[in-house]
This record gives structure tokens, C-alpha cells and sequence, in this order.
């Protein structure tokens, strides 16, 4: 199903950004489209995609030139995310946003020069996988309830736990991981460090079957009797937890942009299919209900667009708005799990088929409300902050 372009215009987009969004969308097109069904079906993509897109300089848009990225600023990368739906398989772009949003800015921002070398360099070339080791089995909303402990033993540390739904982790060449490092220090018992998967003790226990993102590996993890250096200590002890609440702003905002351009894409191919297919005599478009229901998709995507790029525009000002981010998170989830449900009824019984993305949009749309901070997690920052 080939579907025009849609025309993303907004003031903060410059002709390099354009040039960019031009760019990207041939790469996307030519490398990653072609093979998204055969990915989805084989539920696995190859490693090749990160070596691609890192040759092409596409995983280091806005980092450091002096890391091999292109000096950029976040809009460049947003960019990156927006283009991304293209790929045609959501497992791809979460995997990509992992690498790049999540796994590897703590080490751009808390790491040593050193670890940026070993870690950010290859990680920004595409030839290190990156992963992100919060979530534990009972620790998924609750951050703070994480069990996995890692202790010193002279100048080591030796590090016991699980960890579950672990993007990347099945592939991952290191993990950016979150562990309980004093007991008695509540929020500053937690430390960061960065684990290479290869380190004796480092298990992946399970691939786990999802229902949708179905081309990304999702890994439990064990760790037993697992031996890190001092030097794998990632920024200072003690700040884990408050290094991940900042990394997962970046996480929301981009994925509440790759939630918005998947919704842009979807709305387009409903559009294109309201016109194009009849029942009783005219195209189904024509219908009231079907009329307003596609522009009442219209608004939801400009409003949820419109919030995401007021984040964008703070977060690359380099503002933290946790506010913004967090309405981002919610709202773009909202949104585009009912712009998928709402696709699932406009092309009717195709939309049930395989042979169509429309069901993919629908499974994968859904990972949006949970992953990363669920809805709720949502609502109650944003009702804290209201002094709820
Ligand atoms: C496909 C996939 C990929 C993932 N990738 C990663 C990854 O790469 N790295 C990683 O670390 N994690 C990853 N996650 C984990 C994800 O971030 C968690 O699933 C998410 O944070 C929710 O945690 P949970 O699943 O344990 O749900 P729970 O915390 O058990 O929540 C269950 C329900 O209870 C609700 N709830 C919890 N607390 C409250 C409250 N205080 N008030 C009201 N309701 C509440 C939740 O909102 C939710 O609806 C991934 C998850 C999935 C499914």
C-alpha cells in the first residue's frame, strides 16, 4: 500500500532539517521497508540494520562530532524518529530508539571519556548493540522496588538479579543497567553501570514472544555471581535513580514521536482507502460518520503533533520539561491507539487480515500505554505536580 507523503511543516524545521527528512526517507525506504514483512514474519531482524544506519550516520544525528555523530541538535533527531514509521516494522524503529534515545545518553552525559570510547563510539557506528536494564519482574512502574544488587568486593562490584522485557537484550553487545547498590539509601541507593554482555554471568534466561513490536527481541536477563570492574560504575554512585528518571525523558518524548508520525502514516492510508473503496454506490468516505471520523483523527493527530513539538522545542532548548514530556507520553498513546482502532473499522474486514499492516498498527500501538511509563504513571507525575 504506497500512500503519498504527508506535508510536515512547522517553524522550527529548517532546510537542513528538510534536507535530512529527504534524506532519511530514501535511506529508510531503500534499506529497511523492503524487508519489513519478512522481519515481522521471522519475528527478528538482522544486526546489519544497526551497521547500516550507523554507516549512514544515522544513529548519532545529535551527538558529538567528536563520538562520530554529526554534531546536530535533538530536531535532527526527531527527524530520525518521524522517519522511522517508514521502515513499515515497529519492532525495528523501537530497537533503533533503544540504541540511540535510551541506552546511550547516560554515557554521552555521565560517562568517562574512556566509556564514551568503548561504549558511545561503536554504539553511534552501529557495530555495539546497545540495551536498557531497568525493568526487573517486580519492578516495572515501581522503578524504586528494584532487587538486583550490585556489591563491592574490593575494587569489583558483583552484581545478582533479573531483569525483564529487555529490548535488544537477546543481541546486545552491552547494557546500560540500573542496580540497587546500598539498601538503606532509598532514592540514592541506586547506581548505573555498563555491562558487557559477554561478562561471565550474564544470562539471557528467555526470548519473550510479544504481541506486537514482533520483529524486536525482548530478553529476560539473569545475572549470577556477575564480576564487573570498578570502571563499570557508570556517573557517581548513588545517583542511579535520578540518572534514570532524566534518561527516561528522552525515552517518552521519543516515543511519543514515533507515536504521532506512526498515527500521521496510519490516518493518510485510511484516508487514501476512504476514497478508494465503495459501498453502496459511493466511496465509504462519503458516509457522515465515516466523514467526520477521519476529521476527528485529523485534530487528534495535529493536537498530540502540536504537543510533542512544544517538548521537542523545550527539550532542545535544554529545558527538562518532565510536564510536557509526561502529557506527550500520555496523550500520544491515547491518541494512537485510537487512531489504530479506528483504522481497524474503516477498512472493515481487510483491516482483520495479515496480509494487511493495519492489524500490525493496532498490536504494536498498544506497547505505547505500558512501556516506558504506563498511562497511569502518566497521571499521577502529572496530578503530583498539581499537588494531588
Ligand atoms: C515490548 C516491551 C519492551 C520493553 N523494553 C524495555 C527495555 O528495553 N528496558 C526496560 O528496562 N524495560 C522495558 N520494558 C518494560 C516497561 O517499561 C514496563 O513494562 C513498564 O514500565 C510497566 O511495568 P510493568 O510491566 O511491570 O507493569 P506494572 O508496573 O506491574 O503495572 C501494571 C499496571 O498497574 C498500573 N499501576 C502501577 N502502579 C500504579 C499506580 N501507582 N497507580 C495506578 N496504577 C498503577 C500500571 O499503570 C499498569 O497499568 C518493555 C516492556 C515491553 C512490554
Amino acid at each position: 500500500m504506497s500512500v503519498a507523503a504527508p506535508a510536515i511543516t512547522s517553524t522550527f524545521f529548517t532546510p537542513e532539517h528538510d534536507a535530512l527528512r529527504v534524506t532519511i526517507r530514501a535511506f529508510i525506504e531503500k534499506e529497511l521497508q523492503p524487508y519489513a514483512e519478512e522481519w515481522e514474519a521471522a519475528g527478528d531482524f538482522p544486526d546489519w540494520v544497526f551497521e547500516k544506519l550507523g554507516g549512514a550516520g544515522l544513529l548519532g544525528l545529535s551527538y558529538p562530532e567528536e563520538y562520530g555523530g554529526s554534531g546536530g541538535d535533538y530536531i535532527s533527531s526527531l527527524v530520525l524518529k518521524e522517519e522511522m514509521v517508514r521502515a513499515g516494522s515497529g519492532g525495528v524503529g523501537m530497537a533503533v530508539a533503544v540504541q540511540t534515545d535510551m541506552a546511550t545518553p547516560p554515557v554521552l552525559k555521565f560517562g568517562t571519556e574512556e566509556q564514551k570510547q568503548t561504549w558511545l563510539v561503536p554504539a553511534i557506528k552501529g557495530t555495539k548493540i546497545a540495551c536498557l536494564g531497568i525493568t526487573e519482574p517486580n519492578a516495572g512502574s515501581d522503578v524504586a522496588n528494584i532487587q538486583t544488587t550490585a556489591v563491592r568486593d574490593g575494587s569489583d562490584w558483583v552484581v545478582n538479579g533479573r531483569k525483564i522485557f529487555i529490548t535488544n537484550g537477546c543481541r546486545a553487545h552491552f547494557c546500560t543497567l540500573v542496580a540497587r547498590t546500598d539498601k538503606p539509601s532509598g532514592y540514592h541507593g541506586f547506581s548505573l553501570f555498563l555491562v558487557p554482555t559477554d561478562t561471565p554471568g550474564w544470562h539471557v534466561s528467555r526470548r519473550l514472544d510479544k504481541l506486537g513490536m514482533r520483529s524486536s527481541d525482548t530478553a529476560e536477563i539473569l545475572m549470577e555471581d556477575m564480576r564487573l570492574p570498578g570502571d563499570a560504575l557508570l556517573g557517581e554512585e548513588g545517583k542511579g535513580f535520578y540518572q534514570i528518571m532524566w534518561e527516561l525523558q528522552g525515552e517518552r518524548l521519543v516515543a511519543a514521536a514515533g507515536a504521532v508520525a506512526g498515527s500521521q502514516l496510519l490516518f493518510e492510508r485510511c484516508l487514501a482507502y476512504a476514497k478508494e473503496r465503495h459501498a453502496f454506490g459511493q466511496p465509504i468516505g462519503k458516509f457522515q460518520t465515516m466523514a467526520h471520523r477521519l476529521a476527528e483523527m485529523a485534530t487528534e493527530i495535529e493536537a498530540a503533533r502540536a504537543l510533542v513539538y512544544d517538548a521537542v522545542w523545550k527539550f532542545n532548548a535544554g529545558e527538562y520539561p518532565v510536564k510536557e514530556i509526561s502529557m506527550c507520553k500520555l496523550y500520544t498513546g491515547v491518541v494512537g491507539n485510537r487512531i489504530t482502532n479506528q483504522a481497524m473499522q474503516i477498512f472493515g474486514g481487510a483491516a482483520y487480515l495479515m496480509d494487511l499492516p493495519i492489524q500490525r498498527a493496532w498490536r504494536d500501538s498498544r506497547l505505547m500505554r505500558i512501556g516506558g511509563g504506563a498511562d497511569e504513571v502518566m497521571r499521577e507525575i502529572l496530578a503530583k505536580m498539581r499537588g494531588l
